[in-house]
């Protein structure tokens, strides 16, 4: 018992201590007790799991080629553009009228037609898209997903410690137990709730990231500001804006931004 005690207060100490590692984008320290490789393989498997299970329910997926390639070169362009040019950035286009776009840690991207659609999609053009695209990819690069999954691992830690104090379990048994909640998280990975902190920067970063790629980052309040108008449409809770308040200090603050990003845009 009293080993099992000291075994948890090291795993504790470690996910305390022993995750500190440089941010990408901002260069500063972070905490993120996943490596670049891990983001990389949970979210490939996340979202390999999520196209198997959308298509056993008959979710139609990528099937018109020649948009794919088009959001594909537009994903190719952008990440090119932005800290971390070599990850494998992948993404999909899910035919149904969902208004969203979304991205796994590692790369990995999900566009709804209901965002992206030349007749009723809520962006209009190129820029606009980009615009959303550029804003998961900054995500992507500031690792917001796996920071997130640290900052909520110790809570997880504790919920496990009363039922092994209780039953004088082993290693082993930790170990389940502990995997169990990695898969948990796993599975809640799509629907991380980003802090209001996180998704300024992902709009400050990816205006900027989608500036150097030579798409026009006006679009970027355009599309926020269409957004807030359109807010009460169909299905909410699925919606972009469930988890993108498009707010007027998130649209103060990307107005703030545009003329740093228009010079950006404008030598390209
Ligand atoms: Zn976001």
């Amino acid at each position: 018992m009293k080993k099992n005690l000291q075994f948890v207060g090291l795993i504790f100490s470690a996910v305390l201590v022993g995750c500190s590692t440089i941010d990408p984008v901002t260069g500063l320290q972070t905490r993120n007790m996943y490596s670049l490789d891990q983001d990389v393989g949970i979210g490939s498997k996340v979202y390999d799991q999520t196209l198997e299970e959308m298509r056993a329910r008959g979710v139609p997926i990528n099937e018109d080629r020649a948009r794919v390639a088009q959001l594909q070169g537009m994903v190719n362009r952008i990440s090119a553009a932005s800290d971390l040019p070599d990850l494998p950035y992948e993404v999909s286009l899910i035919q149904t009228n969902i208004v969203n776009a979304m991205a796994a840690p590692g790369g990995k991207i999900m566009v709804y037609e209901g965002l992206w659609d030349p007749e009723k999609g809520l962006t209009k053009d190129d820029d606009e898209i980009a615009a959303v695209i550029a804003h998961e990819i900054a995500h992507v690069n500031a690792r917001h997903s796996t920071e997130a999954m640290t900052r909520s691992l110790p809570v997880n830690i504790l919920a496990t410690v009363g039922v092994i104090a209780a039953k004088d379990t082993d290693y082993e048994q930790f170990a389940q137990i502990v995997a169990a909640g990695g898969l948990f998280l796993y599975n809640g990975i799509w629907m991380t709730r980003y802090s209001r902190e996180n998704e300024m920067e992902a709009d400050a970063v990816g205006m900027m990231y989608m500036a150097k790629a030579g798409y026009d980052p006006r679009a970027a309040i355009r599309i926020w500001e269409r957004a807030s108008q359109q807010r009460t449409g169909e299905d909410p809770a699925a919606s972009i804006f469930s988890t993108h308040p498009p707010d007027a200090a998130r649209l103060a603050a990307l107005r703030a931004r545009l003329p740093e990003a228009l010079r950006i845009y404008q030598h390209q």
